[in-house]
């Protein structure tokens, strides 16, 4: 459970990007924080991995403070996908996936097994493996994002805008892929979208932010949609 108390965010300029933000979020399910631009979704994102610490308040991973963590550490636990996949250019597609866990101290030929792996879960076939990332189509270097953020089985994953870098043919295609692999994995994930439609179809629970990165509701796709 991560648990957001009364949470703020300024940025040095003036900036309040999150205001008194309180909010739960339950473990092993899809929460999607949901609202226009600038209402401090991302901001409330990295907070959460500590890529930015609140300016006062309380984040909580399972009863502990994140601010006590270090942050290489607490981010072994974390996964982070971001829009356009943020693959390392100069490497291999099968070494962009098992990068990190070599830095952990698998050694090279398991983390190179396991990336393999990996990447066949996330519906790559075995000749990208050996490819670069330039070589690859927009969704499918994605899911070498994914398949990299699973590499090191976090049980929380960090989500900003995973499909919004590709055409709406393939994005409905990736999500109906991760809402099965999610069905597998049961992994914490927080997502980030300015889309309500993906909100409420990938969430399972909602929290819609408003201006000044305040929470406007928190609840399930189904009660969203009763609301008149
Ligand atoms: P969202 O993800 O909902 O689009 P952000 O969290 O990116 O919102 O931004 C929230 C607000 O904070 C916006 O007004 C944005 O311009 C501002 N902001 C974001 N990053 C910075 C920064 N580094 N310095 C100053 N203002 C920032
Ligand atoms: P494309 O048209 O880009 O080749 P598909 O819709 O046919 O994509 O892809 C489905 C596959 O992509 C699945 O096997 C799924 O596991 C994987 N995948 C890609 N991106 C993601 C993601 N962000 N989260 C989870 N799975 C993903």
């Amino acid at each position: 459970m991560i648990e957001f108390d009364d949470v703020t965010k300024r940025y040095p300029d003036g900036t309040v990007a999150v205001g008194n933000l309180s909010m739960t979020i339950p473990t092993g399910a899809i929460t999607v924080l949901v609202g226009p631009s600038g209402c401090g979704k991302t901001t409330s994102l990295r907070m959460i991995n500590r890529m930015i610490d609140p300016t006062s308040g309380t984040i909580r991973i399972d009863g502990q403070d994140v601010t006590s963590q270090d942050p290489a550490l607490l981010r072994r636990s974390i996964g982070y996908v971001i829009q356009h996949a943020g693959l390392f250019p100069h490497r291999t597609v099968v070494d962009n996936v098992a990068t990190v866990p070599v830095l952990n101290g698998l050694p090279r030929k398991q983390a190179r097994a396991q990336a393999y792996e990996l990447l066949e879960r996330v519906g790559l076939t075995a000749g990208m493996a050996d490819r670069y990332p330039v070589q690859l189509s927009g969704g499918q270097q994605q899911r070498v994002g994914v398949a990299r953020a699973l590499a090191a089985d976090p049980p929380v994953m960090l989500m900003d805008e995973p499909f919004s870098a590709v055409d709406p043919v393939v994005r409905e295609g990736l999500q109906k892929e991760f809402l099965r692999l999610q069905g597998e994995l049961g992994k914490t994930i927080v997502m980030v979208t300015h889309d309500i439609d993906e909100a409420i179809k990938l969430g399972d629970h909602v929290a819609v932010f408003a201006e000044g990165g305040r929470l406007a509701q928190l609840s399930t796709p189904e009660d969203l949609l009763s609301q008149p």
